[in-house]
């Protein structure tokens, strides 16, 4: 007779760890599935963990979780090819324990997190691929994988696969991924000295900084950089949508724009002498509320990235993930101890938790942004050029005068859109972001 778990949780990222640990907290049998040779092996993230989502799931973390630096200065820089207009936001609140954000390298939190999840009695099985899920009728009863041996069954299975699950897919649950909904990231990890880091973000032991970037780097497509300061690394990455890189028409990789990045005149002295020790390319589901595909049925739910749950307006992932997974957990433990079946009408108190928390409302939120920016390239083109030269007529003192140059700087804001394109991109831009 096959074994037979209470719930199974394929993989162990964030959401899956959460998911996992929830459950086996709660006295149920688990059986945690993981293809990696060890959790985060095989994860990606930038990192910032949000601390407030992990602290619901693991109250005292903080005591010996592997975290970089609390970040105490945000800064959102506009690139043009030479320049940046920036704002930095940097608050003594944010110095103050209990700290907010944290960086983290993914490698060791994923490896801590799962040292919690089998101190809370799940069994975590690694090196090992779930190739399908196993059904009665509609119902999913169980998965079947590569390497043990036969198959394993439990009430309720729970997909945390990430992004671009092919389980959910091959069951028919998700449509095949749409380029239109991911992004295509790549990042780097740079070794330095501690001091060095510290002294040049301006910043003390253990603080650290996060800096946020559009414009030039991303040649037009929709996408982001991004630079952020671990305790003796940066890290330094971009991303764009997977359907611009495929019909951008110069074929730039991510790997040129990087490059493009790290040598941009505003980035290159802050990371020089960097010693490269990782790098990497994911993708990201930025295909937000509209993406979200059906997440729960008979026996089964869906979690974090392979549910699409990530908030990519303000770089949202890790969170999302811990927070489904936690819900999706809870869900299950509420119906067991009401003695209910695991099907669909059970599972979708799931859905409702989901709807009631902040991951749905932000998705909600911003649902109409995607569409938005995929139909405004000159949001990522245009506008960052026309603001940095903005600043520089503004604060360059040549003997000209300043309602010339104001009128100097409206004229080539009108040049390039002209008066209706400002007004309609200002309120496309409002009404997808209110
Ligand atoms: P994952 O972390 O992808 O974990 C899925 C796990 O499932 C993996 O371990 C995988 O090996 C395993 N798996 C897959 N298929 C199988 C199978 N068939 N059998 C067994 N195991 C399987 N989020 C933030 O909050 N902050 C950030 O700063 C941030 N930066 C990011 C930067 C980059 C470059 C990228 C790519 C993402 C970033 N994110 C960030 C998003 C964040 O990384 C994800 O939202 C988060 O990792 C999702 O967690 P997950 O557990 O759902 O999926």
């Amino acid at each position: 007779m096959p074994e037979k778990f209470d719930a199974i949780v394929v993989g162990a990222g964030p959401s899956g760890n959460a998911a996992t640990y929830t459950l086996a907290k709660a006295g149920l049998k688990v059986l945690q599935i993981e293809r990696g040779e060890y959790p985060g092996s095989k994860n990606v993230q930038g990192a910032i963990l949000y601390s407030d989502a992990l602290e619901r799931i693991i109250p005292d973390f903080r005591e010996d979780a592997p975290l970089e630096r609390h970040i105490i200065e945000q800064r959102m820089w506009l690139l043009d090819d030479k320049s940046f207009v920036g704002t930095h936001f940097r608050s003594e609140d944010y110095n103050k324990p209990p700290y907010n954000r944290y960086t983290i390298i993914r490698a060791q939190f994923d490896k801590w997190f799962s040292s919690k999840v089998r101190e809370a009695g799940a069994l975590l099985i690694c090196e090992t691929t779930v190739e399908q899920l196993l059904m009665d009728g509609e119902r999913v009863v169980g998965v079947r994988c590569d390497r043990l041996g036969g198959d394993v069954f439990a009430d309720v299975v729970i997909l945390a696969d990430g992004v671009n699950s092919t389980l959910a897919r091959k069951a028919g649950f998700h449509p095949e991924i749409q380029a239109k909904d991911v992004a295509l990231a790549v990042k780097e990890i740079l070794f330095m000295p501690e001091e060095v880091i510290q002294a040049r973000f301006n910043i003390g032991e253990e603080e650290g900084v996060v800096i946020e970037m559009m414009g030039s780097v991303t040649e037009g497509m929709v996408g982001t950089g991004f630079l952020y300061t671990n305790k003796d690394s940066l890290t330094i990455g971009v991303g764009c949508m997977l359907s611009d890189f495929k019909t951008n028409p110069n074929r730039t990789t991510p790997y040129a724009l990087l490059e493009k990045l790290k040598k941009h005149p505003s980035i290159a002295p802050l990371i020089e002498g960097g010693e490269m020790k990782e790098y990497c390319a994911h993708l990201i589901p930025e295909g937000g509320f509209h993406a979200v595909p059906k997440i729960f049925g008979h026996g089964w739910m869906i979690v974090g990235d392979s549910g699409g749950f990530v908030n990519a307006a303000h770089r949202e992932g890790s969170n999302l993930a811990m927070t489904t997974g936690r819900l999706a957990a809870e869900t299950v433990i509420a119906a067991r101890a009401a003695g209910k079946d695991m099907d669909a009408k059970t599972l979708s108190a799931y859905k409702a938790a989901l709807d009631d928390s902040f991951v749905m409302k932000d998705l909600k939120k911003y649902r109409d942004l995607p569409e938005v920016l995929h139909n405004s390239p000159h949001f990522f083109s245009t506008y960052p050029g026309l603001v940095n030269r903005a600043a520089q007529t503004m604060f360059t003192v040549d003997g000209v005068d300043k309602k010339t140059k104001e009128r100097e700087v409206l004229g080539s804001f009108k040049a390039a859109r002209k008066l209706t394109g400002l007004v309609g991109d200002a309120v496309k831009l409002w009404r997808a972001v209110r």
